[in-house]
Order: structure tokens, then sequence, then C-alpha cells
């Protein structure tokens, strides 16, 4: 347990050999008419189900995510548990409105495409929203017809196997939803690399990322890919400051700072920086630390102490590359001075070439940096590997609008940071991945489109 350092129980890993009698189960139930030929409104009932039995079981899913990465248990209970159910139940939504397309080709002829499931698809998580990444997965998989096999994070194995039992409860045939625990280099591997998956839907590192790419390209399996982040915030001299650094501190610094797409750089106008830091400073600074049960809480641990020493090694790296350390910057004792606890941490005088201003820290550690137009603000937000999200505070609708086209990013957030609906796609460009989870964008990653021509007359 990542806030006190204490082993909570032990998982049983999956072997390759275990992964192909999953895919073998997978396979099998996709072929069933049982799951193949039922009908959308009763694929559409099951999922409401599912979501029915998470809302009852609310309370023991997220205590057990928070006995598995330290999460602050009633926030995240309500408000991913929240998201949670209203994914499910979204996406039971759209089972019944998948649809193809009919094209008009010549007097003699006409082409329609079905829109058809994808097959046996593996869904890959990382730790930090363990979930909220499992119903990202499961909903527009289930609701387009395919089978799914979840290999959760090694650091998260709980909360995803009580939710496959619930998918039991709910009436889902054998063999539809599996959960795998296991490591990635071997259950991940051998889920990503096997040759009767066809898709793979995989949520984590930029790094893991391209592996999966290489490995998925065994079979050409279609492949999704939500990897990591370094937004910039960008705060223009006419922003509402007080609203700005409530959503930054959110947006930067909830989970932890564990959010790929969490605000990590923040960009302001000069004009504004001092005032903007200090407010920023001061709510930062009065964040209460502490155990993920106590209702007082806002920052848990760091997940796991292979994630805590990494963000230490960017405090030091900012340190010694000379940005000016604002707040924080060291541990903080849990009770009985043990947990993975991190002060939050702000730096400024960040430039371009600090590895805190490149890198995914993961952590509560905030990059500022500042600059004095538009077009630098842009330039800086841009100059970066990876293209999750940004978010821009003005109250110029010109300024906010033109801002948002230029950023080279899967998402802008304009005067909020960080409120993902599920109603709405996920993901990033340039090396935060390919693909979308959420919205109607993300069912087009579970379906293959078949075009059918029809000749009406033509001879030969
Ligand atoms: P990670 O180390 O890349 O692991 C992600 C998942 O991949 C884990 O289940 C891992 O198993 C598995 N894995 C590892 N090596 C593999 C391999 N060779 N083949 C197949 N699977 C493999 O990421 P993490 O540390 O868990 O999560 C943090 C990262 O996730 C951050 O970079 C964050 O930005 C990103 N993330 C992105 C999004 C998004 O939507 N864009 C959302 C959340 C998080 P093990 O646990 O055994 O290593």
């Amino acid at each position: 347990m990542s806030s006190t350092e204490e082993k909570i129980v032990e998982v049983e890993i999956a072997t390759a050999e275990d992964v192909d009698k999953a895919v073998k189960a997978a396979r099998a139930a996709f072929n069933n008419p049982t799951w193949h030929d039922l009908i959308p409104e009763d694929r559409a009932k099951l999922l409401n189900k599912l979501a029915d039995l998470v809302e009852a079981n609310v309370d023991e899913l997220f205590t057990l995510q928070a006995w598995d990465v330290g999460k602050p248990f009633k926030t995240s209970r309500d408000f991913e548990g929240g998201h949670l159910i209203g994914t499910l139940r979204y996406f039971a939504g759209w089972a019944d409105k998948i649809q193809g397309r009919t094209i008009p080709v010549s007097k003699d002829k006409f082409g329609y495409t079905l829109k058809q499931p994808v097959g046996v698809c593996g869904g890959i998580s990382p730790w930090n929203y363990p979930l909220t990444n499992s119903g990202w997965k499961l909903g527009p998989a289930l609701a387009t017809g395919n089978c799914i096999i979840l290999k959760p994070s090694e650091y998260a194995p709980l909360a995803t196997l009580y939710l496959a039992n619930l998918a039991r409860e709910a009436g889902y045939p054998p063999g539809v939803v599996q959960v795998l625990n296991g490591y990635g280099k071997q259950a991940g591997q051998a889920l990503t690399e096997h040759m009767d998956v066809d898709k793979i839907a995989f949520t984590g590192s930029t790094t893991t990322g391209r592996l999966v790419i290489k490995s998925a390209a065994v079979n050409m399996k279609k492949t999704s890919i939500e990897a990591g982040g370094k937004s910039a915030f960008i705060v223009f001299d006419d922003a509402d400051l007080d609203q700005a650094a409530k959503w930054a501190i959110a947006g930067g610094l909830g989970n932890s700072g564990q959010i790929c797409s969490a605000n990590s750089r923040i960009l302001v106008q000069e004009g504004v920086q001092e005032k903007f830091v200090k407010i920023f400073a001061d709510i930062a600074k009065a964040t209460k630390l502490g155990q993920q049960f106590d209702e007082a809480t806002q920052q848990g641990p760091q997940a796991s102490k292979m994630q805590y020493d990494k963000v230490l090694g960017y405090i030091d790296s900012a340190n010694k590359d000379g940005a000016k350390l604002v707040i924080g910057g060291h541990p903080h004792k849990g009770a009985g001075g043990k947990g993975f606890f991190i002060q939050p941490t702000v730096f400024t005088g960040v430039t371009r070439d600090m590895k805190i201003f490149q890198e995914e820290v993961f952590g509560p550690v905030i990059a500022v940096t500042t600059f004095k137009t538009e077009d630098e603000a842009v330039s800086l937000a841009n100059d970066s590997a990876f293209g999750l999200a940004a978010m821009v505070f003005t109250e110029n609708l010109k300024t906010a609008h033109r801002t948002a086209s230029k950023l080279q990013t899967g998402m802008v957030w304009i005067n909020e940071s960080n409120n993902t609906d599920y109603k709405l796609p996920f993901g990033g460009f340039k090396q935060s991945g390919l693909g979308r989870d959420c919205g109607e964008s993300a069912l087009e990653e579970y379906l293959e489109e078949k075009t059918v021509h029809v000749n009406l007359g033509l001879k030969l």
C-alpha cells in the first residue's frame, strides 16, 4: 500500500499460456451466437446492468482502488465513480446506433458499408486511473459487440478484478469479459503479440506505447494508444487569475500529479506572473496530504516507490538545472514516517531546455515559464514531443479560439483544466498517442468498416 508501504495481498500473475487460454475463450465467445447474434438492444441492457452493479458496488470498487494506488477514497469514489457509471451508460446508449452508410456510385451501382465488431480485443491499462481506464475500454468494446481481455497494471490489480466479477453478475456470457493480472513484459506482451487478438487498446507511457505498436504489427492488429503528456496551461494577462490558479491546482496537482493530461507546465504572461504564482503557491501550500481514507485528505501518496523515486529525481534535476524552487521540493512524512508522499512543488524560471519542461514527471511538480506574446506562448506550448492537451485562460474570446486552433494537441480546455467528459473524444497528437477514447470517436476504434458493392445491371 503506497500510503503505508505495507503489503495488501498477493495476486496471481498470468503467463503467456494463460493469455493464450483467455484468447481462445474470447474467440469462442465471439463466435458463439449467444453473444455474436445478440440484438443491439440486449447489448445495451447488459451494459446498463453492469452500470447498475457498479453503482451498487461503488464503495467496494473504490475502496479497492484506494488500496491499490493510495488515491483519496471519497474524491475518487464521487468523481471517478460517477464518471465510470456514466461512461458505461453512455456507451450502452450507442449499442443500437451503430450504422453504416449507403453511397450512390452510378445508375448501375451503389455501395453500402457495414460496421462490424473487430473481434477479440486486449485492453492494457496503467495504474493512475485503473477503473476509469477499464470503463473507457469496456464501454465501446462491449457496445459494439466485441470480446475483451483486460490487463490492468501490476500496481493496480484489485479493482479491475472486482469489475470482472460484476460483469459476470450482469450476465455477460463466459469469455466476453475477462481480466488477466500480470506483468506487462509477460502477460501484456503476450496479449499484444498474440496472432488471434484483433485489437489492442493501450493506455500507458509513450515508451511502452512504442513497444506495443511494434508487437501489434505481427498480425497488423488495430491499435489505439493513449500515452503520456506534458500539457501547457497558458495564462494570458487578462485572465481571471483566481480561477486560473484553482483550475491549475485541480488539473496539475490532482491525483498527486499522476494525470496523463496534467497541466504540468504553466506558461504565464510576464505582467501577471508574480501575482499568479503567489495565488497558485498559496493554495498549493495549503493542500492536505494524508491517508486515502481520511476525508480531509486532498493529496495522497505517489502510487509506488518507483514513481516516488522518479519524481524526486526530476525535482533534483530542476534544482541542478537552475530553476527556482518556490514551494515544496521534498518528501512529506506520512503516518509513522511512512508512505510515498511528496510535497506540492512549484518551480519558476523554467526554460525550454530543462528536463522538467520537456519530460513527463507524473508527480505534484509544476514548472512555470513566462512569455511576452501570444506567438511565444504557442511556440513554447508546442515545443514538446507530446501533444495530449493544453489549457488556455483568457477573458478574450478571439484570443482563446485563435490560440486553441494553433496548439498541436488532441484536446484544449478553455478556462478550465482536465474537466474530462466521456461524451467528448479523449486522446493526443504527436507522441501522445493514436486514436481516441470516449465520445462517438471511440466506437470506431472497435469497429471494422466493410464495403459492399452492389451491381444493379452492369453486364460484361
Ligand atoms: P506503463 O509503464 O507504460 O504501463 C502501462 C501498461 O502497459 C501496464 O499495464 C504495463 O504492465 C503494461 N506494459 C508494460 N510493458 C509492456 C509491454 N512490453 N507490452 C505490453 N504491455 C506492457 O505506464 P504506467 O506507468 O502504468 O502509467 C503511466 C503512464 O500512463 C504515463 O505516461 C501517463 O501519461 C500514461 N497515461 C496516459 C493516459 C491517456 O489517456 N493518454 C491515461 C492515463 C495514463 P505493468 O504494470 O506490469 O508494467
